[in-house]
């Protein structure tokens, strides 16, 4: 009920003004008149939406009250109108009403008391009206919400039987109405769920009126599919409740996704076997359970004879092909228990755990050699293929993964330079080049101490708008004798000893050095990616230097961008944790560089906060061409945007590339098709040019000052 009654009332004779005033104001304040006479005053008061009636006479100067009602509902259609007439015009006031008016009054003394009683209920019916309205709008949309959502939606009554379900219930689980009505929905339980588990979620359910979680279903077929489902109770005013409301989102796609990741994480894309990472764990395992065994276990690494010419002279695609077939070979070779892996490239490896004899080792190096010397066939071809095999022994050679591979690289060479197409075991006399050795850390000393290190950038592109959003900072040695020698030559040296520590202090200190002289000069709104080496991590404080050096050179830590590898995650995992979330404090940005190439590991990713995965080249070179690579970027790509990360593909080197990848969403690049790594000199000249061309909205080509040298992989 509308406690005040504000009446709009138009009426040209004074003598019924007084009349109707007073029949209003006798019983107290129930309503406030404004009074008004002409049609001009009518529009005007319309504007403001402060009415709940109007009150007309039927003849006013001029015009008529259904001119009144004209008006009213052509400015205000909700506002109701009530006409006064005097006797004589009784036919007016039927067609009055015919059109809409809600109600009419004689202008007599005997009628004119109604006219309260009149107005309220004609005001209060309008409300109500109104009211109805707004619900059934509020239905409509409701059940256009329930129909159409592509979540399936379950209603049940109080005792758990359902009564509503929407058509996507019926599209995601095969069920429909008519076969589900009144059933409880615990038809649609899996095998998956304990007992436990439903009585935890009746708990929560009674106690908070809510529940969400994933829960694995069973469709009308029997397939099970994961979901994510949200039940709420529905109570009346009482607090009783009415019904339970379930809402099903459908998770296959995403749980594919993942479960491909996590394949992805542990094995070769091209070839099914296991790779390095899970090679590692293999060893890491057998060495638990068969370490103490009487038996041996041996580590072979196979390397491919000649495969580089087999691929220059038959093509990529004919390569992949061949490394398939000797993948299958060498599953043949050996029994259930081992692990064959490929490293990458024609390198392959096989654990073989608890062999009675190392004789036995041996044999199944002839047999894999045997094996893979038998005739291809492949795209109407025949070819021959031979292999070099190292061979360390567990325990003689190496008490962990770590020393087993490395020695097995030496017994590999060995075969190699023994003339191929055959097997050598390690022995301790391989471990030679030791004098290099020494001979490369002091000149990497030297050159640190005489400033021979520069840095090289290489730009990245955001593919929303083309604009340069970055620089990744790339080592290079400027040796005085050698020239410029690319960081694939030094960087693994500099890790085995140690000189990577300084060296990256000083990587940090130039690259932001760099950024933040590039900002003053007015190249703004650009961040520079350094890269980190695990031991990084483990020795020299870098949390400390990072944050000395922002200091130092008056850099936003925004700016500073690390590129970490997946390796650098799970070694030492706690301590690594600790560093990250601290520099991550200091407000720098983390990214996962090679990604795709390692332990992808959904949950690394979520606690060391990442901002950014780079996609690993290997994935980008052949995108186009190679579906199997096209579908691993995509799954990349939508796991990253699933977990609010950004993607960038690194190796970027023609526009059909780039295109597919912005049509698969990523949302950077790097590659030589932007730009080769350049000097620091050269980059200012390139933003320059680039910005130029972009604003012409052309992507550009590579500048002439770009990196001379191809990386060193
Ligand atoms: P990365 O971090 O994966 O760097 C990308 C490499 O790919 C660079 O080689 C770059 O020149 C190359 N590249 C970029 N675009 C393309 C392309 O379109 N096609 C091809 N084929 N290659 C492209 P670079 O500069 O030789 O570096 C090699 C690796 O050395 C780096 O791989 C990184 O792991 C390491 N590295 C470089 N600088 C540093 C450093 O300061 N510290 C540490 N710890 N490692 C570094
Ligand atoms: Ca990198
Ligand atoms: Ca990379």
């Amino acid at each position: 009920m509308i406690k005040q009654i504000h009446v709009l009332y138009i009426d040209d004779n004074p003598f019924d003004r007084d009349l109707v005033r007073d029949a209003l104001t006798a019983t107290g304040d129930g309503f406030l008149v404004t009074e008004i006479s002409t049609r001009g005053e009518l529009e005007a008061a319309l504007v403001n939406n402060v009415y709940n009636c109007v009150l007309s006479d039927l003849n006013i100067l001029g015009y008529t009250g259904l001119d009144v009602f004209d008006i009213v509902k052509k400015l205000r259609p909700e506002l109701p109108v009530v006409i006064l007439t005097g006797t004589g015009s009784e036919e007016l006031a039927v067609e009055s009403m015919k059109r809409g008016v809600s109600d009419y009054i004689l202008k007599t003394p005997r009628h004119i008391i109604r006219l309260p009683y009149s107005l309220a209920s004609v005001v209060e019916s309008t409300r109500l009206t109104l009211e109805r309205r707004a619900d059934e709008e509020k239905l409509r949309i409701a059940g256009t919400v329930f129909q159409a959502s592509r979540e399936g939606i379950m209603v049940t009554d109080p005792e758990v039987r359902l009564t509503m379900v929407n058509p996507s219930f019926t599209h995601i689980t095969g069920y429909s109405f008519e076969e589900v009505r009144g059933r409880n929905p615990s038809l649609l339980r899996s095998e998956r769920h304990s007992a436990d588990f439903f009585r935890s979620m009746w708990a929560s359910l009674s106690r908070d009126g809510y529940w969400q979680g994933e829960i694995w279903n069973r469709r009308k077929d029997g397939t099970e599919w994961p979901s994510w489902l949200s039940i709420t109770v529905v109570r009346d005013e009482n607090g009783e409740v009415r019904h339970y409301a379930g809402v099903l989102t459908d998770m296959t796609e995403r749980w594919e996704a993942s479960e491909r990741l996590k394949f992805l994480a542990y094995h070769d894309h091209l070839t099914g076997l296991s790779n390095r990472t899970h090679l590692e764990e293999h060893i890491a395992t057998s060495i638990k359970k068969y370490g103490r065994a009487e038996g041996y276990s041996g580590l072979l690494f196979i390397d491919i004879d000649n495969f580089k010419s087999i691929n220059s002279t038959y093509g990529h695609i004919f390569g992949d092909h061949l490394l398939k077939r000797v993948a299958h070979r060498l599953i043949e070779c050996v029994s259930p228990a081992d692990n064959v892996c490929r490293l990458g490239g024609d390198e392959f490896m096989i654990y073989t755990v608890d062999r009675p004899s190392i004789d036995h080792i041996a044999d199944i190096a002839k047999l894999v050699l045997e094996r893979l010397a038998l005739p291809y066939e492949i795209h109407g071809q025949t070819l021959q293929a031979s292999a070099s095999i190292g061979i360390a022994v567990y325990p003689d050679d190496g008490y962990d993964s770590e020393v087993l591979i490395r020695n097995v690289d030496a017994a590999m060479s060995h075969a190699k330079e023994a003339g191929r197409n055959t097997f050598r075991f390690f022995n301790h006399q391989m471990k030679t080049g030791t004098e290099s050795y020494l001979y490369l850390r002091h000149s990497l000393l030297k050159a640190l101490e005489n400033g021979e290190f520069i840095l090289y950038y290489q730009p990245q592109i955001n593919l929303l708008d083309n604009n340069i959003i970055g620089v990744e900072a790339l080592i290079r040695w400027k040796h005085p004798v050698h020239g410029i020698i690319p960081p694939g030559r030094f960087i693994p040296a500099a890790e085995d000893n140690g000189l990577i520590v300084p060296i990256g202090e000083w990587v940090i200190h130039e690259a932001c050095r760099q950024l933040s002289a590039w900002k003053k000069s007015g190249i703004s709104k650009m961040v520079v990616a350094v890269n980190l080496s695990a031991l990084q991590f483990r020795r020299g404080d870098l949390e400390q230097t990072v944050a000395t050096v922002l200091r130092d050179v008056q850099l936003d830590a925004s700016c500073l961008e690390l590129e970490l590898t997946e390796s650098i995650m799970i070694k030492n995992i706690d301590n690594v944790l600790d560093i990250v979330k601290r520099l991550k404090t200091l407000g720098l940005m983390l990214s996962i560089d090679d990604f795709g190439t390692g332990y992808s590991s959904l949950a690394y990713l979520k606690r060391f906060k990442v901002d950014k995965l780079k996609i690993d080249q290997s994935f980008i070179r052949d995108l186009t061409s190679d579906p199997e690579d096209a579908a691993i970027v995509r799954t990349i790509i939508q796991m990253a945007h699933s977990l609010n990360l950004r993607t960038i593909a690194e190796g970027v080197e023609d526009a059909p590339t780039l295109e597919h990848l912005r049509r698969l969403g990523c949302d950077e690049i790097q590659g030589y098709y932007i730009a080769k790594p350049m000097p620091a000199d050269a980059f200012v000249d390139f933003a320059a040019a680039y910005g130029r061309k972009i604003s012409d909205a052309r992507v550009p080509t590579p500048t002439d000052h770009s990196d001379p040298v191809g990386p060193v992989h």
